[in-house]
């Protein structure tokens, strides 16, 4: 049916088929045609230059889940917060963009349990050891250690031994077979859940434990807690954590701007279709117009889910396959507005588990710090709180309505810093369907195997291929526009 509608287009709608501008009857064939216009669908753009390309994305605007917003003089995040120190093609592109990277100051991290602000870098490791013991928690760290030590072989991934086991098992059950204390689930629980949307016994241990061990980075044990305090003394200030004075949006927007008419938004793509040689691109532009294209290759650089979708004609089964086995968790961000900061001593200040909210972040953390002179203009501040599901299973968070959302949101930032509620004076709701992919055990094997498939110039990119942060959703869409390259050089 779908190839019915195409032949249909094809042949008695040549209007329809055109690119804006065009006037051929013929139409045009790109050489790429890239579906989605989040940081893993403008990175293949980018590194497509010297093609004939065309990015179409259904939103107004392009960066997807790294795009930021504007209330007055705050700028905030909706969805991506920070980096880690980019490398490789991202450090490149940001340096060929122009854009001037921050480091986030400290202290970046905060935990609040049972009443109490566990501050710093290592404010963590001060918990942890306060609530079981010294001995503990070297076990804890040291273990961290070694893990990410053997994680460093990714991604050289032929998965054996310990890789594939801790791939293979939750990280709950790695908690359990060192019977670790409860504390130490509870702490851990809340950090996945606010990384990534699920839980710990969701969630592959190999995904999630080298993200814990980064806390503990270098930590090589103590003997007592005088010592500990030394050692958290000692750290230098810097936190790894990286943005822009406008967010992590910052990069999508500059992408736009270099990569101009190449991107069409407000260009929902509804079907993808084989058309003899070449692939058919079936979208609906400003909500009512049908258009077409045709190109030699088709990039989808979307959430998996939608990949299946609108791919459904065109991938191959075994595309199909693994991509129908990739969940993701529902994740909503509320970014509230008020009239006094709501928390202003860090950048990310984590909750303890059990609530609807996991993280609340200080919007204008790293203006303060590096736009000192900007802040005596302020007109507001700005807080994006974190609601993550309890499992990635519960879409309780999309079925709330605004009202009810907000009211959940507000009850719980009193509860935590009271009062806070009565400052705030706007806020906007962003929801994520698929807010996180769902790094579920055997997914490292997964990945591999989608990285194995041809699909006949039919690629895919997206955080799910790699990892599910904004940094691989990037080397997603440098890795295929490489494959795209190969494909048209064929
Ligand atoms: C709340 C939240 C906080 C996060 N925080 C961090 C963080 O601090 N650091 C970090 O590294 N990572 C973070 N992440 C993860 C990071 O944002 C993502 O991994 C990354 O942005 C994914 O990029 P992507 O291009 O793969 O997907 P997306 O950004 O989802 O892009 C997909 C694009 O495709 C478009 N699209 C979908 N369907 C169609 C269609 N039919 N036709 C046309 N276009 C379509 C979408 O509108 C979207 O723009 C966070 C994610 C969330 C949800």
């Amino acid at each position: 049916m779908i190839h019915f509608i195409i032949l249909f287009l094809i042949c008695f709608l040549p209007c329809a088929a055109l690119g804006a501008g065009e006037v051929n009857d013929t139409p045009k064939v790109y050489d790429v045609v890239i579906v989605g216009g989040g940081i893993a669908g403008l990175t293949a753009a980018y590194n497509l230059d010297d093609y004939d390309v065309l990015l179409l994305e259904m939103k107004k605007e392009v960066g997807g889940r790294a795009s930021t917003g504007q209330y007055r003089t705050v700028s905030f995040a909706r969805g991506a917060e920070y980096l880690g120190k980019p490398e490789d093609a991202l450090a490149e592109m940001i340096d060929e963009l122009g854009l001037t990277l921050r480091e986030i100051p400290a202290p970046a991290d905060i935990v609040f349990r049972g009443g109490k602000f566990y501050v710093g870098e290592l404010g963590k490791a001060r918990l942890l050891v306060e609530k079981s013991n010294i001995g503990e928690f070297n076990r804890f760290a040291r273990r961290l250690q070694e893990m990410y030590d053997t994680y460093d072989e990714i991604p050289d991934i032929s998965l054996k031994g310990e890789l594939a086991r801790m791939d293979n098992i939750t990280a709950k059950q790695w908690f359990d077979e060192n019977h670790f204390p409860q504390i130490y689930h509870e702490v851990y629980n809340v950090t996945a859940r606010g990384l990534f949307g699920a839980a710990l016994d969701e969630i592959s241990a190999l995904a999630v434990l080298p993200e814990f061990a980064f806390d503990f980075d270098g930590f090589e044990g103590v003997d007592d807690e005088d010592e500990l305090a030394l050692e958290l003394s000692e750290t230098d200030g810097s936190t790894g954590m990286y943005t822009f004075d406008k967010g992590i949006g910052a990069i999508p927007v500059a992408l736009s701007q270099d990569l101009g008419d190449s991107i069409r938004t407000n260009t929902r793509v509804t079907a993808i279709a084989r058309v003899g040689e070449l692939f058919e691109v079936s979208c609906i532009e400003n909500g009512n117009k049908e258009l077409s294209y045709r190109a030699e290759a088709v990039i989808i650089a979307t959430s998996a889910a939608v990949a299946l979708d609108i791919g459904d004609g065109a991938l191959s089964g075994r595309q199909r396959q693994l991509l129908s086995s990739v969940e993701y968790a529902p994740y909503a961000t509320i970014a509230l507005f008020s009239d006094s900061p709501i928390f202003d001593k860090g950048f990310d200040l984590a909750i303890e588990d059990g609530n609807i909210l996991t993280d609340i972040y200080y919007a204008s953390w790293v203006a303060d710090h590096y736009l000192p002179r900007k802040g005596e203009n302020r007109d507001a501040w700005g807080s994006v709180i974190c609601a993550a599901p309890k499992s990635y299973r519960d879409h309780s968070l999309l079925e709330l309505s605004d009202k009810e959302l907000l009211s959940e949101v507000l009850v719980a930032i009193d509860k935590v810093l009271p009062g806070s509620s009565a400052h705030v004076v706007g806020h906007e709701i962003t929801r994520f369907r698929h807010g996180f992919p769902v790094m579920t055990p055997g997914s490292y094997q997964r990945m591999v195997e989608l990285d194995k498939v041809d699909g006949q110039g039919l690629i895919l990119a997206g955080d799910y291929l790699i990892y599910p942060t904004f940094e691989a959703a990037a080397s997603s869409g440098y890795l295929a526009a490489e494959k795209a390259i190969e494909w048209l050089s064929d």
